[in-house]
């Protein structure tokens, strides 16, 4: 673990990461009120990544004690592949990345979530959230300089790791259009940035951080053909040998990861390839053909649509 986070020993980058990714994910997760923190078991060992293997097994999770947000769900993100999540609002689609983030843990009998081999409720909270990097629907952006706003990924980035990022996440070009390059205001006080383009520096600040996991939160809105070419590109290099796990709205994305779940009231109905989904012709051969012949547009949201 320590070849991918560089030197442990530096506490500010470690604080600074953990920050960051909490930050980001609060908005990721959407999260109304405050979850009880998880706590750590006493002299509980630090996860270690080999292949970044995910692996639900059996989970089932209420919120209440009453209702039932999930309900047996068992999949498995191979090594460095990507799984996307589909289904209607409510189908527990955000409940999987907040359990997979630990922002609860599962109790007897609720099953296990293994990275690794590594049943996450007993490592450190701490070297399981290194490990992830999130990419929110909306990242947070500070009044000040674009190459900050990407810095901020990793404690002391270089210019030129920052400008390496920036390449990886389609914003180089956009960037140095900008009055004063890198250097130039964002925010409310300089250069507003498109919600497309908050995303791309997300995904750059993503690429410096370098975990070996991501969750995704896909946004919801439509965008523009380019914009959306842009993003493709940029999840792309992001998500090249990282397991990634996306709450997936647009087609282009759903059709291009290599498992899609297809979730309906806590419990996976379907799943397979986009290929073998289609083949299939059940619940998600409808919502596709639905989707497209309404649009008829790739670049098209196919958030929250309703699973019948
Ligand atoms: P959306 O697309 O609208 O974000 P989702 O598929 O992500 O939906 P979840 O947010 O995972 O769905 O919700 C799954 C179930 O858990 C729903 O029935 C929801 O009402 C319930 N739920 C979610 N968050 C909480 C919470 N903090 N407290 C109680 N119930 C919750």
């Amino acid at each position: 673990i320590a070849q991918l986070y560089g030197p442990l020993n530096n506490l500010g980058y470690v604080y600074r990461s953990v920050n960051q990714s909490l930050v980001d994910t609060e908005r990721l997760l959407k999260l109304l009120n405050e979850p009880k923190e998880v706590d750590d078991k006493p002299d509980a060992p630090d996860l270690i990544v080999e292949d970044g293997e995910i692996e639900f097994d059996d989970v089932s999770f209420s919120y209440d004690n009453r209702s039932t947000a999930l309900n047996g769900v068992s999949f498995k993100v191979p090594k460095g592949s990507s799984v996307a999540l589909v289904g209607e609002s409510g189908a527990g689609k955000s409940t999987i990345l907040r359990l997979l983030y630990r922002f609860y843990d599962l109790k007897e009998g609720e099953g296990r979530i293994l990275i690794d081999g590594q049943n996450i409720k007993d490592v450190t909270q701490r070297s399981l959230r290194k490990a992830i990097g999130v990419v929110p629907q909306d990242c947070v952006l500070f009044n000040t300089s674009i190459g900050y706003n990407i810095g901020y990924g990793k404690f002391d980035a270089s210019s030129e790791e920052i400008e390496i990022a920036a390449q990886g996440a389609q914003m180089h070009d956009r960037i140095m259009s900008f009055p004063d390059g890198y250097d130039t205001d964002v925010g409310e006080r300089g250069v507003r940035l498109s919600g497309g383009e908050k995303q791309r520096v997300a995904i750059a600040r993503t690429l410096l951080k370098n975990p070996p996991i991501l969750l995704l939160d896909e946004a919801t809105s439509a965008l523009d053909t380019s914009t959306e070419k842009d993003i493709q590109k940029a999840l792309q290099n992001l998500q090249r040998g990282r397991s990634s796990l996306s709450i997936a709205h647009r087609l282009s994305t759903i059709a291009s990861a290599d498992v899609i779940l297809v979730l309906k009231n806590g419990q996976i109905i379907e799943q397979g390839s986009h290929r073998e989904l289609l083949a299939q012709d059940g619940v998600f051969a409808a919502m596709w053909a639905d989707q497209v012949s309404t649009s008829g547009d790739p670049t098209a949201s196919i958030g929250d649509q309703s699973v019948k």
